[in-house]
């Protein structure tokens, strides 16, 4: 305690009064997150600038303070901006400038708080030919905390920590790297090469707790002028196997340029309206007569396949659909194919938006508000997402665990397979209840953990944890808890950053 006073002082000395909070209404927000914790935070750091990164480590440093980073805090369903151990927390949402931007060579450089919506209207402003990756998250979710996670999206770079370059890093102890050439005086390339001469640093700071990120690159896409919606829907689930062998080719041979992504009724119904409680007079999980009704009603198949076609020419999107159409059909016989203009200008264009933050509200029992704010209004929500290789197969095999699992535990399985690259799918579950429920808590972290337990005895592993699994409960066969542990003895001799985050 009296080591936080101490340190509390320094970072006002440092960061100035404004930007130490530690009144309740700020510290209850940061220990909030959409499913139970129990972490306390001591105050809220904000630093402006990587030189007031470098003196609030110092200090925590010195002081053996725990402190963790989030970019943007919107880490919904992972934990919000929790950190996974009592702390407190540096929240870089006022470093969110860009840094550098060029249309020719296609990269913009962000600091930390520059958010998905911010980079959008950015390069709009500009009349910039160019697209970013985007999520389903929400807007306001920062660039640098979802690639640090290496969260996943919509347009040709939707595997987005593989199209990042040039970090700048401050280490737990204030010292400062930069990956890649930027390294060097004057360095040409810094911000077009990943790797320049030398290890590759970059893969140490996503998904680890050994330095928090103060600078990246983000490479772009040229918008294509052609672009195709493809919609398909499969009422008979036997067929997903086929479906995501034909998506696999395209995928590899090129056609498909793009992650695809497969709904299961429960998630597209959760995003387009409520559990209905007045029918099932309070029962859950959601009774099949009812699931059917529900389907009905709104006009949701068991599952629902989308992806979309990018072409230079009007020639080249009619190639590619022609052989989509001639890879699917047998396997998605009601195939649609919907040109971009059709559907409104730049109505396929990759515009962050808000739509899917409702399937948080699908155990609530009054409606989304227009701004969601899902941990001040009680809603449950906790994803897991694990990686399948892509094959039918595969996909039979962890769907058969997925499906089941959750109605165990009186829940909907919400579930989305993302096709992010041509060799592996994700399976992406989401758990959703109501925190007022009693007892909904407990019963949903316990879900979690036995279908990650499940998925991982068959071979299923997480593609990405959240707190509420901050280190996974499995013991690697080799030597890597031991060098990882040298690693973080290393760079922060003191475990100060982050701790227990992916790392102890
Ligand atoms: C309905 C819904 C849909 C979603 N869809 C998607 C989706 O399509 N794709 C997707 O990827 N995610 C999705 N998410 C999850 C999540 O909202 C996003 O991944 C979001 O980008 C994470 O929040 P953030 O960017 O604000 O990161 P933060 O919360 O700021 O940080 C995330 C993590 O990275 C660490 N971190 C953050 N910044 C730094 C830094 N500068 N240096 C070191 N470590 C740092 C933090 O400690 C934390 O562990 C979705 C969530 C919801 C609720």
């Amino acid at each position: 305690m009296e080591r936080l006073r101490e340190a509390l002082e320094a970072w006002r000395r440092e960061l100035g009064e404004d930007h130490v909070l530690a009144d309740e209404a700020t510290l209850a927000r940061a220990r909030t997150a959409t499913f139970a914790t129990t972490q306390e935070i001591g105050a809220v750091l904000r630093p402006g600038s990587t030189e007031e990164v470098r003196a609030c480590l110092r200090i925590a440093h010195e002081l053996r303070i725990p402190v963790t980073p989030v970019s943007a805090g919107r880490n919904q369903g992972y934990g919000s901006r929790v950190p996974a151990r009592s702390g407190v927390l540096l929240d870089l949402g006022r470093m969110n400038r860009v840094l550098e931007f060029d249309e020719e060579l296609a990269y913009l450089t962000v600091e930390p708080g520059v958010s998905f919506e911010q980079a959008h209207a950015f390069l709009e402003e500009r009349g910039s030919r160019l697209q970013l990756a985007t999520i389903g998250g929400p807007p306001q979710s920062s660039l640098i905390g979802n690639a640090l996670e290496r969260g996943d999206g919509t347009g040709p770079h939707g595997d987005i920590f593989q199209y990042v370059c040039g970090l700048e890093v401050v280490l737990p102890t204030g010292e400062c790297l930069r990956t890649g050439p930027g390294r060097y005086p004057h360095a040409q390339a810094a911000s077009v090469l990943r790797w320049g001469a030398g290890p590759g640093l970059d893969g140490l700071f996503s998904q680890s707790n050994l330095g928090v990120v103060t600078r990246m690159t983000f490479w772009l896409a040229p918008r294509a002028a052609c672009l195709r919606l493809v919609s398909g829907v499969l009422e008979d689930p036997s067929q997903l196997g086929p479906v995501v062998e034909r998506l696999r080719l395209l995928r590899m041979e090129g056609t498909l340029r793009e992650a695809f992504s497969l709904w299961n009724d429960y998630k597209v119904m959760s995003v387009l309206g409520q559990y209905p409680w007045g029918e099932t007079r309070g029962l859950t999980p959601l009774p099949e007569s009812h699931r059917a009704k529900l389907r009905a009603k709104l006009n949701v198949s068991p599952w629902h396949l989308n992806f979309v076609l990018e072409a230079p020419s009007e020639a080249q999107a009619q190639a590619a659909q022609e052989r989509a159409e001639h890879v699917l059909k047998e396997a998605v016989p009601a195939l649609s194919f919907t040109r971009e203009e059709e559907l409104g200008p730049g109505a396929l264009r990759q515009v962050p938006s808000a739509r899917n933050l409702r399937m948080m509200y699908w155990r609530k029992r009054s409606p989304p508000p227009e701004v969601p704010e899902p941990e001040r209004d009680g809603c449950g929500f906790i994803w897991l997402s694990c990686a399948v290789p892509m094959t039918g197969t595969h996909l039979e095999t962890a769907l058969a665990i997925a499906e089941p699992l959750p109605l165990r535990f009186g829940f909907e399985p919400n579930l989305c397979v993302l096709g992010v690259s041509a060799r592996c799918a994700y399976l992406v579950v989401a758990i959703i209840y109501d925190r007022e429920v009693e007892g909904e808590d407990a019963r949903a972290l316990a879900c979690h953990h036995a279908l990650q337990q499940a998925l991982g005895e068959a071979g299923y592993y997480p593609a990405r944890l959240g707190i509420q699994s901050p280190v996974l409960p499995f013991t690697p066969e080799d030597d890597s808890p031991r060098v990882l542990r040298t690693l973080k003895a290393a760079l922060d001799p003191h475990g100060i950053l982050a701790p227990g985050r992916y790392l102890p």
